[in-house]
């Protein structure tokens, strides 16, 4: 059909002319897409300001019949978020969200339960339903899931010894293999992180437990501390991309 509704998340907008907006929207139908929006810089009535980032609209588009860009032919608002752009750490994390959407989605390609996550921090940043970072843990380790890349934190990839029976407080996780390797099985020359199996666990069950339970369980700022570190760094070196946003959001923890 060349016209689509859907619910959508605004990525990004960017300029186009004095007039036209370029943005980049998480639909929930057709995944992420780029539209223009036609005068939505000149006409206040048209769009009345509901196209800022990280707001949830329903948008009618049309579909290019060629290969060129839909355009987005009317929006109304569903959640403006307003929280988060006038927070700036919370603009920071909302925007490493968005980064790691663009960077990792294909065009046109529906990921409805991504859309639901995204949605779900979104509100959750813009209410304060649990600590920023605390979410930011949350959309990581569950996109990883959805994206295919999630990290093995129960076992050892070679040898399979669980994280009950290694030894210590601290167990070895190879970056580039996604993988706990325990003492035995790691190669000498991996410089491995030494993750508390504390950690492992809580990122395990955040990971999987109900979307509505995940608020119950409890981080000590060290933990997510380590966790957000640990995150942030398997997350651009299995994407292949340094993200700006996360430089923008570790100036502001410092
Ligand atoms: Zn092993």
């Amino acid at each position: 059909m060349l016209i689509f509704s859907s619910p959508a998340i605004v990525l990004r907008r960017m300029d186009f002319g004095d007039f036209d907006l370029i943005l980049t929207l998480f639909t929930k139908s057709d995944g992420k897409i780029t539209v223009i929006a036609k005068s939505a810089k000149k006409s206040t009535r048209r769009f009345s300001g509901i196209l800022e980032p990280f707001s949830t609209i329903d948008a009618i588009c049309r579909r290019s019949k060629r290969k060129g860009m839909s355009v987005l032919q009317e929006a109304s608002l569903v959640k403006a978020h307003p929280a988060i752009r006038t927070d700036f750490r919370k603009t920071a994390y909302a925007g490493y969200w968005a980064e790691i959407v663009i960077e990792w989605s294909e065009d046109g390609h529906e990921q409805p339960s991504l859309f639901e996550l995204l949605d779900h921090v979104l509100e959750g940043l813009d209410q304060g339903w649990m600590p920023d970072e605390v979410l930011s843990l949350l959309f990581q380790i569950r996109f990883l899931r959805f994206a295919g890349m999630h990290p093995n934190l129960t076992h050892c990839r070679v040898c399979g010894a669980e994280l009950e029976g290694m030894p210590g407080l601290l167990a070895p996780f190879d970056l580039a293999k996604g993988s706990l390797v325990c003492e035995k099985c790691k190669s000498p020359l991996s410089r491995p992180f030494f993750l508390s199996k504390r950690l492992l666990k809580q990122l395990q069950w955040t990971s999987e437990a109900d979307l509505d339970a995940v608020g119950r369980i409890k981080w000590t700022p060290d933990t997510e501390r380590e966790a957000s570190h640990f995150l942030e760094s398997f997350i651009p070196h299995h994407l292949g991309k340094s993200f700006r946003s996360l430089k923008v959001l570790r100036q502001l923890r410092q």
